[in-house]
């Protein structure tokens, strides 16, 4: 029986990158260069299992060998030649973004549409079909901040087991800026290469806006390289899953350009009583909540506009009120050494109305009506 190893050896080759950029960032040449031909090396096996897309990685590999010899070279104090911010970089960094997620659907509570639009999408690009049959190669989604976005996104990943480029646009562009359209390239080659990929752009609006007063030539740069990887992405290679998520909490910043490369916009909204209900489950599972009215709790989370993550922080807090109850003198414990402190364990029992009295006081929304009536009349306008 043939053994795919690819997928093993992609992780390692992530493992791998990340130490040489850990290396590189704290000037130990040695390690990095040996963490940079490790990278080859790697990338050479995958080669040998990867017929179709052979030519790719040994062409990667080589790229490696030469950072290699460049690290080696700065170690030594010889001048490096291609001095500035080499192609290798850019992919390099682009690498460095993809995050492992163990999120799977189960953990979001709510939002059954938007599941469910979403795992369509993937679905399609997925399976095998007519070529009038084009797949969207982008979603859009908006709404409050932290109503599940990332979530969604790490979500969509963790479920396909895709590589996930977790992306924080306003990150990328003050890293790079004036050479953040070279990035968004290197971006998508990385995410071509590690395909199936979901690359999830976050803070999308930070690319779209005007930056100092009028849009700057490297945005507008950085802007036209975007919308020709997302336009080119699913005919470079046909049977490639390369989904782009893009992210944002003030969709009326967007630019009408990229907005018009996004047709399908999901407007991901404030939980409603069911889902707050969920949510609150998600968050206090493992403890006993047999004594809590989910359907009151859940009603006066709407009630005070919160959003998924308020709620995560509503439990949170009441979990610490129970623990400080039971556990009166738990600072003392401090003192302790730590083979002791083994050997104790913390007193929890379950949850009950009280121990959510002062959370709700602490927790306020940062969401106005009139913020939501904002996004009502954008979904109006725009939505899918
Ligand atoms: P956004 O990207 O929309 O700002 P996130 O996805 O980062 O929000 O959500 C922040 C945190 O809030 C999550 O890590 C999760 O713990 C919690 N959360 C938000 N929405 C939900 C949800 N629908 N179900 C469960 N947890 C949620």
């Amino acid at each position: 029986m043939k053994v795919d190893l690819t997928g093993a050896l992609n992780s390692m080759l992530q493992k791998t990158i990340k130490e040489y950029r850990a290396a590189d960032e704290c000037g130990d040449t040695r390690s990095a260069r040996t963490k940079a031909l490790e990278c080859a090396g790697l990338l050479e096996q995958i080669a040998q299992s990867s017929p179709g897309q052979r030519e790719i990685y040994m062409k990667r590999a080589q790229e490696w060998r030469v950072i290699a010899g460049q690290v080696e070279a700065r170690g030594s104090g010889k001048v490096v030649e291609s001095a500035g911010t080499g192609e290798n970089e850019f992919l390099t960094y682009a690498e460095s973004l993809i995050a492992t997620t163990p999120v799977r659907w189960g953990d979001i509570g709510g939002l059954e549409n938007v599941k469910r639009l979403m795992m369509e999408t993937i679905v399609i690009a997925g399976l095998s079909k007519p070529e009038s049959i084009k797949p969207w190669k982008g979603i859009l989604l908006f709404g409050p901040p932290g109503t599940g976005k990332t979530l969604l996104a790490a979500a969509a990943a963790g479920s396909l087991n895709a590589t996930f480029f977790d992306v924080k646009a306003d990150r990328v562009l003050s890293k790079y800026f004036g050479e953040s359209s070279k990035m968004v390239s290197g971006l998508y080659a990385a995410a071509r290469m590690h395909s199936p990929s979901i690359v999830f752009v976050d803070e999308f609006d930070a690319l779209s806006q005007s930056r100092g007063g009028d849009t700057s030539e490297a945005t507008r740069k950085l802007l036209s390289t975007l919308l020709t990887e997302l336009d080119g992405l699913q005919d470079k290679k046909s049977g490639q899953l390369l989904l782009t998520l893009a992210a944002t909490n003030t969709p009326w910043d967007l630019d009408p350009a990229v907005l018009s490369r996004f047709p399908r916009r999901i407007y991901v909204t404030l939980p409603d009583p069911e889902a707050c209900c969920e949510i609150l489950k998600i968050h206090t599972k493992d403890l006993d909540c047999s004594s809590l009215d989910l359907g009151a709790l859940g009603a006066h989370c709407v009630e005070n506009l919160y959003s998924g993550r308020d709620i995560q922080n509503l439990c949170q807090q009441a979990i610490w009120h129970m623990i400080r109850e039971e556990n009166t003198n738990l600072h003392h414990l401090a003192e302790l050494p730590f083979d002791e402190l083994k050997e104790r364990s913390l007193k929890v029992r379950g949850l009950c109305a009280d121990d959510f009295d002062d959370a709700f006081e602490n927790i306020r929304s940062p969401i106005t009506r009139s913020d939501l009536q904002r996004y009502d009349e954008w979904m109006e306008k725009f939505g899918e």
